[in-house]
């Protein structure tokens, strides 16, 4: 129950050789350790009463001394374009966002990875939420697996996708983001390629070097949205104190040692970036490091500040960015209508 007074452990934060030693001190064989090890991280099974190779006895045992903390989902939305949102309520009883996103070759997970948010971007709806706190590893895993059961229950398919784009600014919650892909990528756990994994930052360059030195194996994805230092600092206050130069140095920085390419995230807004001079200067940025761009659909927040720009000026980004060899898209928003869009989750009932 939520805030039950527990004095049992969580099960979860205690590794294998550990749980051997309580079996033992408790009279049973040591290998049952690792049989409830594949139950919560291979198989994702997190009752005890559905481990059904261990004992009447040793269920009871578990139950006495463990619990497993984990998220429920509190409310689910689907749009008319098949993407599910859900809203996951966490055992302190707080609400993040995760939503499922289906294509016919894909099925995607977005994240979240904190609370809230700490940045001000001024378009996104969830800069409008205090940040509360961060996700630990497991919350981020379990919204990992949700997914991946409604992809398989509901769709047939599997989940093939990992986006960090959900709530909050994973850089800025680094260790336990990078604990839990670590989960979902190993023997241990659900075995996705880190390959499949995109890490979406507002772009903090300390950590994108960080990142880099630690040697991870998934893309990165950064937000950049204007590449004239003035405009982006209106639009992402980050921008002030981490510049596009300091950016783009750590990005070059991330390729030297990965010779992995990066995308650029990039909304065109009138009256803002809508011109040739914020696309030539989107080209320049990109020509310093091997890069792509996905141009993304603006969705509204409902504070009616930004609108999209025309077609035909992000027509002429796309042109000029592929005419010097940079591979742009021009992304489609999925489950607009539920507010599941990039950007738009905010814990908004109604
Ligand atoms: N904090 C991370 C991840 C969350 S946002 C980051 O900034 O990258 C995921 C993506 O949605 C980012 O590229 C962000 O810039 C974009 N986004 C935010 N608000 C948006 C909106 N209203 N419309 C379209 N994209 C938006």
């Amino acid at each position: 129950m939520l805030g039950e007074m527990t004095s049992k452990k969580d099960i979860r934060k205690i590794d294998q050789k550990a749980l051997e030693a309580f079996f033992v001190a408790h009279g049973e064989k040591p290998y049952r350790a690792k049989q409830v090890m594949e139950w919560l991280w291979k198989k994702s099974v997190l009752d005890f009463e559905e481990m059904s190779n261990l004992s009447q006895k040793t269920r009871a045992l578990l139950q006495e001394y463990f619990h497993v903390p984990t998220i429920t989902v509190h409310r689910k939305q689907q749009s008319k374009d098949g993407t599910i949102k859900n809203a996951v309520k966490l055992s302190d009883g707080l609400i993040v966002e995760s939503v499922l996103i289906p294509t016919s070759k894909r099925i995607t997970a977005c994240v979240s990875s904190q609370v809230g948010c700490s940045l001000d971007c001024t378009f996104c709806a969830t800069a409008k939420l205090k940040r509360m706190r961060n996700l630990n590893a497991d919350e981020i895993y379990d919204q990992v697996v949700t997914i991946k059961r409604q992809a398989e229950e509901e769709f047939g398919r599997p989940l093939t996708n990992i986006v960090f784009m959900g709530m909050g600014e994973p850089l800025l919650n680094y260790q336990e983001v990078i604990k839990a892909i670590d989960r979902v990528t190993s023997d241990q756990g659900l075995m996705m390629a880190s390959k499949r994994i995109t890490l979406s930052t507002v772009g903090i360059a300390k950590m994108i070097r960080k990142m880099a030195d630690d040697g991870v194996k998934f893309n990165l994805a950064v937000s950049l949205h204007a590449a004239i230092d003035t405009t982006r600092t209106q639009l992402m206050p980050i921008n002030q104190s981490n510049n596009l130069n300091d950016l783009a140095d750590a990005i070059a920085y991330w390729y030297k040692l990965t010779k992995r390419k990066v995308t650029y995230e990039y909304v065109v807004w009138e009256g803002v970036n809508d011109n040739e001079q914020h696309a030539r200067a989107l080209l320049e940025f990109c020509k310093r490091t091997p890069s792509k761009v996905n141009l993304i659909e603006y969705n509204p927040i409902g504070d009616g500040k930004y609108a999209q720009g025309k077609a035909n000026i992000i027509g002429f980004y796309q042109d000029l960015l592929e005419r010097n060899g940079i591979v742009a898209r021009v992304r489609k928003s999925r489950g607009q209508d539920i507010d599941a869009a990039c950007g738009q989750l905010a814990n908004k009932f109604d």
